[in-house]
């Protein structure tokens, strides 16, 4: 027997809540939702449920704050952020704290169930897939925990969609991978679905800066122009 899957709305705007915790428990999710940014908080570090989706303008707390508290304490926890349409700061804020993805409002309820249920997936994915993964200079990485390890032994946190970016180009190593392919079967998007491609650079430039001696000039997760990223094997290892 499964157990249901947990669910946190965390939205002040009183209709939008109440349509989220009508359709997701019709989908058959188990659902919690609060009306303010404290409160939101307060249930998240609770740990207790498996994805939380989390509005940015709240009363209380704003939702970075949330994302960014709750990712200090648990990399592994899967938030989805609603942020503004028309705001790029907060698609690009709201990915920089680590939320595992975004659905800019108005959004249609539909497209919502959609990108949890591929947030959810990609993580279930993920619990499968090899434990250690080694990049860069020499950089370990525990894909369970999250945790990489660099030579000289200094630990590096990894977000879980990171680890997940860097295990598919990993598993496609002989070849660059499209943004395309990635949005497709990292994040789940459907292929040709119009998502920015920022959001993969956005997470590459990220790390870049964990994995690579000179982000600027990266020489292990490099760009082949007009076709994608590739990951280069660690010196020594080639
Ligand atoms: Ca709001």
């Amino acid at each position: 027997m499964e157990s249901k899957i947990k669910l946190l709305i965390v939205e002040d705007e009183e209709p939008i809540r109440q349509g989220l915790v009508d359709v997701f428990t019709f989908h058959g999710y188990e659902v919690d939702a609060v009306d303010n940014g404290t409160d939101g908080l307060e249930r998240a570090e609770s740990g207790a449920f498996d994805l939380i989706v989390l509005d940015v303008m709240l009363p209380g707390m704003d939702g970075f704050s949330i994302c960014n508290a709750i990712r200090s304490k648990s990399r592994d926890q899967l938030v989805i952020m609603l942020t503004a349409k028309t705001s790029e700061e907060d698609i690009i804020t709201g990915l920089k704290l680590g939320a595992d993805d975004y659905v800019a409002k108005p959004f249609s309820v539909q497209e919502l169930v959609l990108r949890v249920q591929a947030v959810l997936r990609r993580s279930k994915k993920l619990e499968t897939r090899d434990s250690e993964l080694i990049v860069g200079n020499g950089i370990k990485i525990d894909t369970r925990n999250l945790i990489g390890t660099d030579s000289a032994g200094s630990e590096i946190p990894f977000t879980r969609r990171e680890v997940d970016l860097l295990s598919y180009l990993w598993a496609n190593r002989e070849r660059p991978v499209t943004r395309d392919e990635l949005l497709a079967e990292v994040w789940g998007y459907k292929r040709g679905a119009h998502i920015e491609t920022r959001t993969v650079d956005i997470h590459i430039a990220k790390l870049r800066r964990k994995i690579e001696d000179n982000p600027k000039e990266p020489s292990y997760l490099v760009t082949i122009r007009g076709e994608g990223y590739k990951l280069l094997p660690p010196v020594g290892d080639q």
